[in-house]
């Protein structure tokens, strides 16, 4: 019996979630008597090109990882689409915009700028910008177009499942992995489409083994200014964890080892708006009679942003900022 084909690609992202792939370890063994590998390119040498010249839907599974943020990444995710029969958002760049979602309070002229004429490690004195493409003797270089918007893939190609996670677990991952060989092979149904894949119900507060105890806090303060209970729940002593808001699957990883869920694993079922939801949770547990006071309190809630959108903002109701 000839193997599946499987397809995988590095969109807007940091590169956590192919590595996150060999975590599977000597599983690796199993999914490579399964599938064989027609693109990936941190792992195998095929080019575009390659890929171009596959009949659509050659590819069985492909797993995409990180945000559309430029013009490459949204040709890729579109060939990627074409030529595969099951085309899944691998990771929270994919699913939600990720860490380069975050981009989305700004232009890309005005990250050009920043990058290229105030950063000051950057050795530039004729400020000097990238151009998009370059005429040289060998012929026309290109440089892809950076948009102003970065998007998830599901807002540029229709997406058949969803495996969230910075990065997703291993575990969850090779579960997922499982699923699609038994059915790709006949031997059992693919999850109904749409489906978010590798999570557990309930939040990341019911796998927390932190103490929970009353949530009542009078300010907020970061991890590394004071030595936190090791026992008890993170926002009780007034560090903002993003457990409440966020989806249960990765077994409460961060919180384990002392430090906050930043929200990776995204909303949990029901929660349009992960952000929202946190606002919505720290309002309900500041503790403070008055407006004034309340206000104070809100005040010392270090980067509210990238605590309530660190993963999310592009697939969030604010989507961007107004441009
Ligand atoms: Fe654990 Fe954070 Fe939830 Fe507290 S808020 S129970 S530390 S996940």
């Amino acid at each position: 019996m000839s193997k599946a084909k499987f397809a995988m690609y590095w969109a807007a992202a940091c590169g956590g979630c192919s590595i996150a792939v060999l975590e599977i370890k000597e599983k690796v063994l199993e999914f490579a008597e399964h599938f064989d590998i027609v693109f990936w390119p941190v792992a195998t040498d095929f080019k575009y090109k390659d890929v171009e010249g596959y009949e659509d839907g050659f590819i069985d599974l492909c797993l995409f990882n990180g945000a559309v943020r430029n013009s490459e990444n949204e040709y890729v995710a579109k060939l990627l689409r074409q030529k595969s029969k099951v085309m899944v958002a691998f990771g929270a760049c994919a699913t939600m915009g990720g860490i380069p979602g975050l981009a989305n309070i700004s232009t890309a002229q005005e990250i050009k700028d920043l990058v290229y004429t105030q950063e000051p490690s950057l050795d530039n004195p004729d400020k000097v910008y990238p151009q998009e493409t370059l005429t040289v003797p060998e012929g026309e270089l290109e440089l892809p177009k950076l948009y102003d918007t970065v998007k998830t893939l599901a807002q540029t190609v229709d997406v058949d499942y969803f495996i969230p996670g910075c990065a997703p677990e291993a575990h969850q991952i090779w579960a997922v992995l499982e699923v699609v060989m038994a059915a790709l092979e006949g031997k059992g149904e693919l999850p109904p489409k749409g489906s978010i894949l590798g999570v557990a119900p309930k939040t990341c507060c019911d796998e927390c083994k932190r103490v929970k105890e009353e949530k009542k806090v009078s300010g907020f303060r970061r991890i590394w200014e004071f030595i936190p209970d090791p026992e008890q729940c993170l926002l009780e002593q007034g560090v903002v964890c993003v457990g409440p808001a966020t989806r249960a699957g990765c077994g409460a990883r961060c919180t384990s080892v002392g430090m906050t869920c930043r929200g990776c694993y995204g909303p949990p079922e029901g929660v349009i708006d992960q952000g929202a939801k946190m606002l919505s949770t720290l309002a309900s547990i500041i503790d403070a009679p008055t407006p004034e006071q309340i206000a104070e309190i809100a005040a010392t809630m270090p980067d509210p942003l990238g605590t309530f959108y660190r993963f999310s903002l592009p697939s969030s109701m604010l989507r961007r900022a107004r441009i």
